[in-house]
């Protein structure tokens, strides 16, 4: 199987942040707890929540990219942005510490919920931990505002500083899905199989953008991805995930076109919003959790695969598919959460 397709990505700016390639399994305690075995369905993770730096998690492959830009122009301090248990900015602050970047961050209260598991444990302990300085916005303030007011202060004593977005979702940030693409292909190949159906959150979209971007690329079929939006409306993150991927696209001067109907978006686990807990979210991280031994996180994993189990019981999922469901990461959200998941 030939890959050149994506060459671009070994060839733009990058540090590399993984030692290999994420695993890939099957979940076969949930297949059979759920059945899945008389209708011809396997179920498979693959392991993005497992890396070696910072606690890992999807922002890493993004991060890749991001570093390797600030490095490339010389950047000596990267200034991100983010909700209060961002695991983007934990991430930032983990891979700035090891590629000797000053971080700082802005976090903007983005979620109805305070006390102090929220505003002290889980990414926020890690953030101090990894030497970033850490700035907790007023309820209402605008993070991308006070990012950009204090990188021209810094830059105005000679520094050269760099922003990163929410999630770092900007089409450099989704090169690193695209490569995640490729290394699921790469997979498929090694293990002699084709996923039908590939399941992801979409947030700030980089994640979903960077993986139709990888799939368009290399002609595998965009349209499998189904993305559970964590964030936005349905309508608007279709709208940023075509915009991004349209734009890494062009960083990997790939003529591959996308257009709506490869990107699918199912906008029915946001429950009352972002962060705010759901059902079926509590319900699928324990089931993930108590028949695998697998840590999903409450904000993004947790409603994407509470989104797959949904669509397992509806029919949705045919009979004799593979699916494979991405896990992003993000556990140290599961201690900001104490009070939802237990008690
Ligand atoms: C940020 C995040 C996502 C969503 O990725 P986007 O690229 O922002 O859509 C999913 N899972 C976890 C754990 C995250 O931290």
């Amino acid at each position: 199987m030939s890959y050149d397709a994506l060459d671009a990505l070994d060839r733009l700016p990058r540090i590399p942040l993984l030692d290999t390639a994420t695993a890939v399994h099957r979940l076969e305690r949930i297949e059979e707890r759920l059945g899945l075995a008389g209708r011809g369905i396997r179920l498979s993770i693959k392991r993005d929540d497992v890396m070696a730096l910072g606690g890992g998690g999807n922002k890493l492959r993004k991060l890749e990219y991001h570093l390797g830009h600030a490095r490339e122009i010389g950047a000596d301090t990267i200034i991100t942005v983010g909700g209060v248990q961002s695991n983007h900015a934990r991430l930032t602050a983990a891979a700035a510490a090891r590629h000797g970047f000053e971080c700082e961050m802005l976090l903007a209260r983005m979620v109805p919920k305070d006390g102090a598991d929220y505003e002290k444990n889980g990414n926020v302990l890690l953030d101090a931990l990894f030497g970033a300085k850490v700035t907790l916005l007023p309820r209402g303030e605008n993070a991308l505002v006070h990012a950009t007011a204090r990188a021209e202060a810094l830059q105005a004593e000679g520094h050269v500083v760099v922003i990163l977005p929410t999630g770092g979702s900007t089409p450099r940030g989704a090169l690193g899905y695209a490569r995640c693409a490729r290394e699921i292909a790469q997979q498929e190949d090694e293990l002699d199989l084709r996923f039908d159906r590939i399941i992801v959150p979409n947030g700030s979209s980089g994640t979903h953008a960077g993986l139709i971007a990888g799939f368009a690329a290399l002609g595998r079929q965009p349209e499998r991805v189904t993305a559970y939006s964590v964030l936005a409306a349905r309508d608007t993150a279709a709208t940023t995930t075509l915009g991004l991927a349209r734009e890494a696209l062009g960083l990997l001067g790939s003529p591959a076109e996308l257009s709506d109907a490869h990107v699918r978006i199912d906008g029915s686990q946001l429950g009352d919003g972002y962060g705010v807990p759901t059902a079926a979210m509590k319900d699928a991280l324990r089931l993930m959790a108590s028949a695998e031994g697998i840590l999903l996180d409450p904000v993004y994993s947790g409603k994407a695969f509470a989104g797959l189990v949904q669509a397992l019981s509806d029919g949705t999922v045919r009979d004799g598919e593979h699916v494979l469901f991405i896990a992003t990461g993000g556990q140290p959200g599961l201690y900001a959460y104490r009070e939802d998941l237990v008690g």
